[in-house]
């Protein structure tokens, strides 16, 4: 058996490890964190599972950073809006005097 560098939890830094599940006349692999059970999707390949898991922690700091913007996103827009509606105010006050 081949073995494959894990890299740590991508949520909890936690160790990770490949576990097997017999289903039928077929193995299913699924690499999970021991700490906090974070876990890829099952997959029939060994490699995949942990590549998959490899790639997750890119994939976790991507999904914070679309969590972030999706955050940001709508509370900047009213900010905008607010800042929007005060700096007309302002210039409407200005163009009046
Ligand atoms: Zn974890």
């Amino acid at each position: 058996m081949t073995t494959h560098i894990l890299k740590r939890c991508p949520s909890c830094r936690g160790d990770a490890e490949v576990i097997e599940f017999p289903v039928a006349d077929d193995v299913l692999w699924q690499v999970n964190c021991r700490s906090c059970g974070l876990a890829t999707e099952l997959d029939d390949d060994r490699t995949i599972s942990i590549q998959h898991w490899n790639r997750r922690d890119q994939e976790e700091r991507m999904k914070s950073i679309v969590t972030i913007l999706g955050v940001l996103l709508p509370a900047g827009m009213v900010i905008m809006l607010f800042l929007g509606i005060f700096l007309g105010g302002m210039l409407m006050g200005q163009e009046s005097l």
